[in-house]
């Protein structure tokens, strides 16, 4: 027993109709209509068989099983039965258990595709739909039209006017649909960066904190009590805070890193969005509200009216991109997680990168200080704002030809924001182009100058950004040993043009380059700046 198990109640036998609440549904309003008058209890689970499933960072596991299970009490406290189960099978067993005792179960359609296998094999479960999503799938196909690839912004565009958000008699407010091209900026130190809220851990996140470390200590990551939202009031405090501190300079400084600074002026709210614990509508609306420069309040709405329903769409419509299947990765990594990967998905690979995930993944240090820093940020924390984690952690490891699915998995585990509808599609679409272009009309990769504009990890970084910094040489060899699958790609077209008036001698070096960065970063050791200043002069 427990401070949880003893704050939860025994619930009387005539409650027969249960409703099955998944760990990423905890919002009262994505419960029944009419649960308050029929008789139904909640259900939870809470499964070891889940949590073994990958190597999730313990912070994430911190994070879901505190807000499960402070949810849980929330919804005791509001007058619902709670049956609690903890149990160590897959989720489709224990409910079918339920079933053959004569119980009546509902549920609400998961988001997660691996949620919903398990509730398809469940003999008799009603499943509900989700109120949660501000768009529904007919949005998405009308915006898309006939198109074999589909793009964000008709979407975006379509759905800003259906559900007016910052929209006046049709058109945009201010007149244009994107002010992207005025949030560019790098970190200029032009204004104070935000002190991150914290939060007292309660008895219930101390007693989840306990059990990780005892039950899960192999597993990658720390826990970090104080960034633990676990409760709807601190899921609440943390939207304020970045109401009142990160939503004023979101636009300006969206794609800026540094440093001196994890966040800059992200919200931090993927989490608590991504468990429903906060709900997009209301965030969505609560931003059109607020008294802001109109390029971070669009910038803002666009990402989650935008790309999250986006994404979310994308994955459901492609079955997880099980339509353009190659065969299951068989290298896995093994480097800082000795625990087995389960059998992976199937997964695209447009480009055929086979190469497995280093140990510099899991904090074997590289050298490359713009990588060492975004992952010890994902190792410490389980988070790196969008800018790390496209043009370094996937950039990167789509230079490095790092297998698709292995990276996605690593991201899927790492984060404490994955769940495989919002991860596959930002890692396998948009972060390695996985899935050729159906999402992105060409892949997101760039060499050393991104990341210097960017950023300011160059500066400190052991090796230098032009005589030993091997980016450049990545990116440019990645061009040319796919340079047959981008002909014709307009977007592509001038790095190419470059790509060709190449010496023959500098596509070699680029070449030597990357392959010894991968022997490298395989065997877990630094770069070599000697080694380096040789092979690039
Ligand atoms: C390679 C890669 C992997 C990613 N993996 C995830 C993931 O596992 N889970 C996840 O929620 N987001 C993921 N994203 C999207 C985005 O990076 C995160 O949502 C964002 O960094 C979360 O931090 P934040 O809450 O501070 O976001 P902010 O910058 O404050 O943005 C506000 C919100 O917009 C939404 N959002 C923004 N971009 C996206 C996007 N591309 N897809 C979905 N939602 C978006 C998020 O809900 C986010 O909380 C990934 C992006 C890339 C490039």
């Amino acid at each position: 027993m427990g401070v949880f198990t003893d704050s939860i109640q025994d619930v009387s036998d005539d409650i027969t109709k249960w409703h099955f609440v998944a760990y990423d549904q905890l919002n009262h309003a994505l419960l029944p209509d009419d649960i308050a008058e029929s008789n139904t209890g909640l259900l939870f689970i809470e499964t070891k068989w889940k949590a073994r499933r990958l190597p999730y960072h313990k912070q994430k596991l911190a994070l879901l099983l505190s807000n499960q299970r402070h949810f849980a009490i929330e919804m005791q406290e509001q007058g619902y039965p709670i049956n609690y189960v903890f149990d160590e099978r897959p989720y489709c067993e224990i409910l079918d258990d339920f079933v053959s005792r004569g119980y009546t179960l509902t549920t609400t359609e998961s988001a997660e595709l691996v949620m919903r296998e398990q509730i398809s094999m469940v003999d008799s479960i009603q499943i509900l739909s989700h109120k949660g999503w501000i768009t529904t799938k007919e949005d998405f196909i009308l915006s898309q039209g006939k198109k074999k690839t589909w793009k964000m912004d008709p979407f975006y565009r379509l759905v800003r006017k259906k559900y007016d958000i910052m929209i006046d008699e049709g058109k945009p407010v201010g007149g244009k649909w994107s002010l992207d091209y005025e949030n560019r900026l790098p970190w200029d130190n032009a204004v104070s960066l935000p002190e991150q809220i914290r939060f007292d851990c309660d008895d219930i996140t101390n007693e989840v904190i306990q059990m990780i470390e005892n039950d899960f200590s192999h597993h990658p990551g720390k826990i970090d009590p104080e960034y633990l939202p676990s409760s709807s009031a601190q899921a609440k405090s943390l939207w304020n805070w970045a109401k009142m501190n990160v939503m004023t300079y979101f636009g300006p400084y969206e794609d800026a890193m540094t440093l001196q600074h994890k966040t800059l002026f992200h919200t931090t709210i993927s989490s608590m969005l991504n468990l429903s614990r906060l709900l997009p509508m209301d965030v969505v609306k609560d931003a059109e509200m607020l008294d802001i420069p109109i390029n971070s309040k669009e910038g803002f709405i666009r990402q989650i009216l935008g790309w999250r329903e986006f994404v979310k769409h994308v994955h459901d419509l492609t079955n997880g991109f099980e339509d353009n299947p190659e065969k299951k990765p068989t290298a896995r990594p093994g480097a800082g997680w000795e625990g087995d990967w389960p059998d992976s998905r199937k997964s695209p690979n447009f480009l055929s990168n086979q190469y497995p995930l280093p140990p510099v993944y899991w904090g074997a240090e590289s050298g490359m200080l713009c990588l060492d820093t975004a992952v010890s940020d994902v190792v410490n924390t389980g988070y790196t704002h969008h800018i790390p984690r496209l043009m370094v952690l996937a950039n990167i490891g789509n230079l490095l030809q790092v297998n698709p699915r292995e990276l996605t998995d690593w991201f899927w585990a790492m984060f404490t924001d994955a769940y495989d509808w919002v991860v596959e599609p930002n890692v396998l679409a948009m972060g390695t182009y996985a899935v050729g272009g159906l999402m992105t009309t060409k892949p997101y990769v760039s060499g050393t100058p991104y990341i210097k504009k960017m950023g300011d990890y160059c500066g400190d970084c052991s090796l230098h950004f032009k005589k030993s910094c091997p980016i450049s040489d990545m990116y440019w060899n990645f061009l040319d040993e796919n340079k047959h699958l981008f002909e014709g790609n307009i977007r592509l077209a001038m790095p190419l043009r470059t790509l060709s008036k190449k010496s023959e001698e500098a596509k070699q070096s680029s070449k030597k380059v990357t392959a010894y960065v991968k022997q490298q970063l395989s065997l877990g050791e630094k770069l070599d700046e000697q080694v380096l200043v040789t092979m690039k002069a």
